[in-house]
Parts: C-alpha cells; structure tokens; sequence
C-alpha cells in the first residue's frame, strides 16, 4: 500500500481553510493509503511563540483532527517532537540543499517579512518539511496550494540525495502533493489566504454565534454596494466557501441569485452559515466527547509515535550507513574501529 504523510502546524486553531484543504481530504485518504499524519511542533517553534500556548494548542489539534474523522484506529497520529530523527534527517538535507532554491520559498518571504527578527530556522523549514516526508518514505502529500512550491524543494532534496550516495536504487521516492478541489481559502478580509498566523479564520471548532460574528461582516464582491446591485460569485469568497459546504443545487440557487441581486449578500450568508452548521456541528460535538477523554487522545498519539519511532529508525539506519555516518548504537564505540558488531559500521 502506497504511503501518504502531511502535517500540521500547532501554531493556532484549526480552521476552515486548514480543513478544506487538507484535513477533510486525509479523512477520505486514510481509508486508501497508509496514512500518517503529524502535529508538526518543531515547525511551529520557527517563529516566536510561548512555550505553554505550544503546549495546549498542540493537544488542542490533536482533539481537532480526530473530531475532524482522523480515526486513530485506522490512520498513524503522532507529534513531530516525540521522535527526534525528523530533526536529524533535516540537518543532514541542510547540508545538501541549495540556499537560493529556499530564498525563493514564497512562504519564507512572507512570513519573514512580519517577524521583528528572522530565524535560520524559518529559512531552513521546507528542508525540515521534506525530512518530514521522506523520514517515512512517502510518496504522496495531501497539502494545500501553499505547499505545492515546499514540495517541489522535496523533490530537489530526494533526487539530489539519491544521485549522491544511492547504492544503485532509487531510496527516496520523490513526494508528489494531492490537492482537492478547495486547495486555497482566502481569509475572511478576502486579501490574503486564511492562515492561522493572520488572524483572519473561522476556526473549526468555533461556536455558531462567533462563526456568524465573522461572516456577517464578510468581504464579498465590491461591486454589490447595493441591495439591488448584481453580482459576479466566482469574485466572491462567500461564494467559494458555498462550494465548499453547500449541496450542488444551493450552490447553482446562489450564482442565480447574485447575479440578479434576488438576494443580498447577508441573505446569501445566513445560506452558507446552515451549510456551514451541517457539516460542523458534529465535528463540535465530536470534539466536546474526545476532550473528556483525554487519556484516550494521549494512548492514540502515544502509539502512533511508537509506530513513527521504529519507522524513522529503518530510515536513518540506511541513511547513515550510506553516507559514512556513525550508527546510532548507544555503546560508545566508533562503529568500524573496534571491531563493533553494529548494523550501522562503516
Ligand atoms: P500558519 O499560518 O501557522 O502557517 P496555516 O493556517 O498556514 O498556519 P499550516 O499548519 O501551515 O496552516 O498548514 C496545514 C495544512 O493546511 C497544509 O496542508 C496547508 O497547505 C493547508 N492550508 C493552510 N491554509 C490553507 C488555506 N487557506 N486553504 C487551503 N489549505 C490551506
Ligand atoms: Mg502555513
């Protein structure tokens, strides 16, 4: 069975745009490939944060993904610090990775662009990304639009591995990304993507009264200033989002209406808002039911990270012996001076 791995940062709540872009379509995946999924807290630390936000957001979207279908019984869920070789496999593809090919990171430039002081880390995230991936040899990465342009740099990294120290096979797959039809929200100021560190989401987990709080002064199309002003759907986020949570028949009823100006924009709304509640209340009450019971949250993420461990382990036991690298035998010898027995000598 072909292996899928993708990520998400604890760098905030869940949100519609996280969701539909990716979430909802890992829980459809997890049913056709062998899923693992990740709460990526080392990518979350490379920009400034507080120690103990990290530490309740982090569990806060592990209760959001398995309210959202993530069933821990069928796919792997971990978190990214429990096994330390994603942080190896990084510093061994830094060394690898040409530094003008992550100048050019979109992601990197914009979101240096609002840090008072820039990390080497956020520079470096997309190789930490592909060390993600490729720790676990998966071949394909169901991700938003944003992380089409960070997986190509996987594909640079694992072909530039292979080509170095491949022993005549391929070992690193080139990860390809699955996209879904929603592959990019906008933000409800309809500037800029919905992104957790703009502030500007619905998150998944949000009551009905703050949800409509955030819709009712939702941009949409700037030519309906008017009741009676025609409109054009494709120009209008609120249009996209009925896509994506309305029936195909609600969505045609839409386009109609706004092109006529049969109805206005708040009505179109309090539309979306009943599509929006079908879908997200139970996923509310999913939540409320796995936060009562946290030691079942802990035991799911407790053995994925298990399953993780001896996976990355395989991994990097190649990875080392294939580039001249020490094992990792906890003896204290230098495997390949002393006569060491170590799988790993060199
Ligand atoms: P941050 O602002 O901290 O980067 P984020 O909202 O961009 O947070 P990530 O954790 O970086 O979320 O990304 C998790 C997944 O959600 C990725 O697969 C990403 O492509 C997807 N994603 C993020 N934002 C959107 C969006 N607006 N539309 C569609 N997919 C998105
Ligand atoms: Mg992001």
């Amino acid at each position: 069975m072909s292996r899928i791995f993708s990520g998400i940062q604890p760098s905030g709540e869940l949100h519609i745009g996280n969701y539909l872009g990716a979430v909802k379509n890992w829980v459809k995946l997890q049913h056709e490939y062998d899923s693992i999924f990740c709460v990526v807290d080392y990518h979350a630390i490379t920009v400034q944060y507080e120690p103990s936000q990290l530490r309740q957001r982090r569990r806060e979207m592990i209760v959001s993904l398995l309210a959202a279908g993530i069933d821990p019984n069928v796919a792997t869920v971990f978190v990214q610090s429990q096994v330390p070789e994603h942080t190896e496999l990084a510093w061994i593809f830094n060394t690898i990775t040409p530094l003008g090919e992550l100048e050019r990171q979109t992601q990197f430039k914009e979101k240096a662009q609002r840090q008072e002081s820039v990390a080497a880390g956020l520079l470096n995230y997309p190789v930490l990304q592909a060390a993600d991936i490729l720790l676990y040899r998966a071949d394909k990465v169901p991700v938003g639009e944003d992380q089409v342009q960070h997986l190509e740099l996987s594909r640079v990294v694992a072909r530039k591995w292979n080509s170095l120290f491949n022993d005549g096979e391929v070992f690193f797959a080139e990860p390809q990304p699955l996209l879904t039809p929603t592959r990019r929200v906008m933000g409800l100021d309809g500037k800029t993507k919905m992104s957790k560190s703009t502030g500007n989401t619905i998150g998944l987990l949000e009551t009905p009264e703050s949800i409509w709080e955030k819709l009712r002064p939702a941009v949409t199309d700037p030519k309906r200033i008017k009741r009676t002003d025609p409109g054009t759907p494709e120009v209008c986020n609120i249009y996209h989002l009925h896509k994506a949570f309305s029936a195909p028949e609600t969505v045609d009823h839409v386009a109609v209406q706004c092109r006529t100006a049969g109805w206005g924009c708040i009505d179109c709304k309090r539309v979306l808002f009943d599509s929006m509640e079908r879908e997200l209340a139970p996923i509310r009450h999913r939540a409320e039911e796995l936060s009562a019971r946290p030691s079942d949250v802990d035991d799911a993420v407790a053995s994925g990270a298990h399953r993780c461990s001896s996976l990355a382990r395989e991994t990097m036991d190649v990875v080392r012996e294939r580039m001249g690298l020490a094992g990792a035998e906890p003896d204290g010898r230098i495997a390949g001076q002393s006569g060491s027995q170590s799988v790993n000598r060199v």
